[in-house]
């Protein structure tokens, strides 16, 4: 497994952000050249971020941004609906601030190998509930199954997610990959089955919207 880390995502061509949505969707990657077409494998997690606009200070706190602004709609805009459809989790961040950065220094936080372990109990979790299916991780499952397989979420969890859907704020893949995250969520948490927050926190995560 790859960790592609674009920065300053909307640096880059349309054209090339636009080619990441096949391999992002399917897990591979088809090249069509003078009539012959070859599929090669292409399974990531793609890590982008980006600036709010060219210079940097669109919407900070104190920040004074100079762009134009049709040049910040631009911007952004290159970070496409349908490629953004394809990423499960968008954070807004904050500059972190001279007494943040001490703090977090000064306090312990959660340490990497501490991290790890979580991170290897979840997916030994989520291993072990779909032993009986081809997937063994959650980012793997089909939309159909997490729907309406054995596992599927009670209704009444899904409730704030059905309501997204139903007017126009998810697509049904955005449906699906919140359903995933939630998931994941319950995993980190060492629930059995995913909770009405967990579906309300995946689903803030998945573009800011709040059940
Ligand atoms: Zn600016």
């Amino acid at each position: 497994m790859y960790f592609p880390f674009l920065a300053e995502a909307a640096e880059f061509a349309a054209s090339a952000l636009d080619a990441l949505r096949q391999p992002l969707e399917t897990g591979a990657i088809t090249i069509h050249r003078s009539g012959v077409s070859a599929a090669f494998p292409a399974r990531f997690q793609l890590v982008m971020a980006t600036n709010p606009c060219p210079c940097g200070n669109y919407g900070v706190p104190g920040g004074s941004c100079v762009c134009p602004p049709n040049q910040v709609r631009r911007y952004l805009g290159k970070l496409s609906g349908p490629l953004l459809d394809r990423v499960d989790i968008e954070l807004g961040l904050r500059r972190v601030s001279v007494a943040q950065a001490t703090e977090a220094g000064g306090h312990a936080t959660l340490s990497t190998a501490e991290a790890k372990q979580r991170v290897l109990a979840a997916r030994s979790r989520a291993a072990h509930r779909l032993r009986e299916t081809p997937w063994s991780v959650n980012a793997r499952v089909s939309g159909q199954w997490l729907r309406q397989g054995p596992c599927a979420i009670a209704s009444e969890a899904r409730r704030p997610l059905d309501a997204a859907l139903h007017r126009g704020a998810l697509t049904l893949r955005g449906y699906d990959r919140v359903l995933r995250v939630a998931w994941t969520l319950c995993d980190l948490a060492g629930r059995p089955a995913p909770s009405t927050h967990d579906v309300g926190r995946a689903l803030f995560m998945k573009r800011g919207i709040v059940a």
